[in-house]
């Protein structure tokens, strides 16, 4: 019985697969923040080059990946495929249970899979600097790992209270070249707004965000890039998925159930897209996109037009969203912290294609841990609510007497995210449930779009 399924080099996937083609229907039109109506194309140009902006609503089912993406993905793809075995022992279940694991890319998370091609992208465009947001870092780091691969500046707007939280993260970006300013900063229009009304702000994804596109919006050989979201972003990623189903037909099965964590979606569906595509073929197979209670966009939110930023800048999209002005719990330390969602696994969720499932932060760092004992890999905090409904699983299968195959996306590593660890070993962290009300009161807020 293998333990790692591995593939060879000549393996990593040559083409993306875009799920758009195979949606349970048209997909809503992006909105102009400003006029309220979809915007063109061309409008995107201030901010991505056409080859995203193209890839964003391609038609085409397959999508090529660049030859010079698929010399820098071999440094760490084909990622390898787990069988859980001692964590399946650990639990005593019938189950069985897989991870693919993307902790071992450079940036130690899945995310430099996205990376990479917009980097490389920008730079056939002939753009010179690139501008971003990131939360817990993991972003950061890998759009900073992927400029200085292709020789492109880099500039990150990190969420103040991150910036205290994982000052390693910081390190790294600046490590691989990139320069780091804590959000709301006073280097653009919508930080010094943000700063006037509120000094002490500690930020949020969706203040960072404005101040990223504001910057690229006004400099002309910068660009912006999104590291989840974005249709592009979750089309990068399904080499994850592509890659796994070709280890589960290594290792002699198929799964019951894929299981990924969400924040913005795009580990999620890089992971299970290529499994909602066997779905359409017949296959029978769940997808469940796990959250965090304090951040429950999936399984609270509504499915709306909403603003991806606070700062009502960036394009407005039909999705799940808690309010565009979310502001997440200082005490939330296990990331997944985006108020909206990626508007194709929102339609999917919408449509009844996939599950959603939300998890309180005690509940998923103690998965964690009984998969660091078992397993040796230390879970990133976000990657702990895939852990943790996969052990759920398991455990219902052990209940009902029935053999199950589990597949789960280990989205990271959380070698760099030991504050977190630390906090969940002394007892200091604190579940918290997003308020009904506050959704209700959000939704007063969102934009009146009139199609
Ligand atoms: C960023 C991140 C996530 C959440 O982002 P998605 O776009 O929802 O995948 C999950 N896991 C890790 C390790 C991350 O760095």
């Amino acid at each position: 019985m293998n333990t790692k399924i591995l593939l060879g080099e000549d393996q990593i996937p040559r083409q993306w697969y875009n799920i758009i083609p195979d949606m349970p229907g048209p997909l809503a039109p992006v909105i102009n923040p400003q006029t309220l109506k979809p915007i063109a194309p061309d409008d995107m140009l201030a901010i991505f080059p056409m080859a995203l902006i193209e890839q964003e609503m391609s038609p085409n089912r397959w999508i090529d990946i660049p030859d010079e993406v698929r010399e820098i993905y071999k440094l760490w793809r084909p990622s390898p495929l787990y069988r859980a075995h001692r964590l399946e022992k650990a639990l005593g279940t019938p189950a069985k249970i897989y991870y693919k694991y993307e902790g071992v890319s450079p940036a130690g998370s899945h995310k430099p899979n996205s990376a990479i091609p917009q980097a490389w992208y920008n730079k056939q465009a002939g753009i010179r600097r690139l501008a971003t947001e990131t939360g817990a870092g993991q972003w950061g780091s890998s759009l900073a790992l992927a400029c200085s691969l292709f020789g492109l500046e880099c500039t990150v707007y990190m969420v103040k209270i991150s910036c205290t939280q994982k000052p390693y993260r910081r390190s790294m970006m600046q490590l691989w070249g990139a320069q780091v300013i804590p959000s709301p900063s006073e280097f653009t229009n919508a930080g010094r707004a943000i700063l006037a009304h509120d000094p002490e702000c500690l930020g949020s994804l969706g203040i960072a965000i404005s101040e990223a596109v504001e910057d690229a919006a006004t400099h002309a050989d910068t660009n912006y890039a999104l590291g989840s979201v974005l249709n592009h972003v979750c089309l990068h990623q399904t080499v994850i998925g592509q890659e796994a189903r070709e280890q589960m037909k290594i290792a002699g099965d198929y799964p019951d159930v894929v299981i990924a964590c969400c924040g913005g979606g795009s580990n999620f569906a890089g992971l299970a897209f290529p499994f909602i595509a066997d779905r359409a073929a017949g296959k029978n197979v769940r997808c469940l996109a796990v959250e965090p209670a304090s951040c429950p966009t999936l399984t609270k939110g509504v499915y709306a037009f909403d603003y991806g930023d606070t700062a009502k800048m960036a394009p407005i999209s039909m999705m799940y969203t808690l309010g565009h002005d979310f502001m997440p719990p200082g005490i939330h330390a296990g990331g997944l912290r985006y108020h909206g969602e990626s508007p194709l696994v929102s339609q999917l969720h919408h449509a009844g294609q996939i599950e959603a499932k939300a998890y309180k932060q005690n509940a998923c760092f103690e998965g964690a841990l009984l998969f660091a004992r078992s397993e040796g890999i230390v879970p990133a905090p976000e990657s702990s609510h895939a852990v943790r409904a996969a052990i759920d699983e398991a455990v219902l299968a052990k209940e009902e007497g029935k053999e199950r195959t589990i597949l789960f996306g280990l989205s990271g590593h959380g070698q760099l995210d030991m504050g977190a660890y630390d906090a969940y070993l002394s007892g200091n962290l604190e579940d918290y449930e997003y308020p009904e009300q506050k959704i209700r009161e959000a939704l007063e807020r969102l934009p009146k779009v009139d199609l």
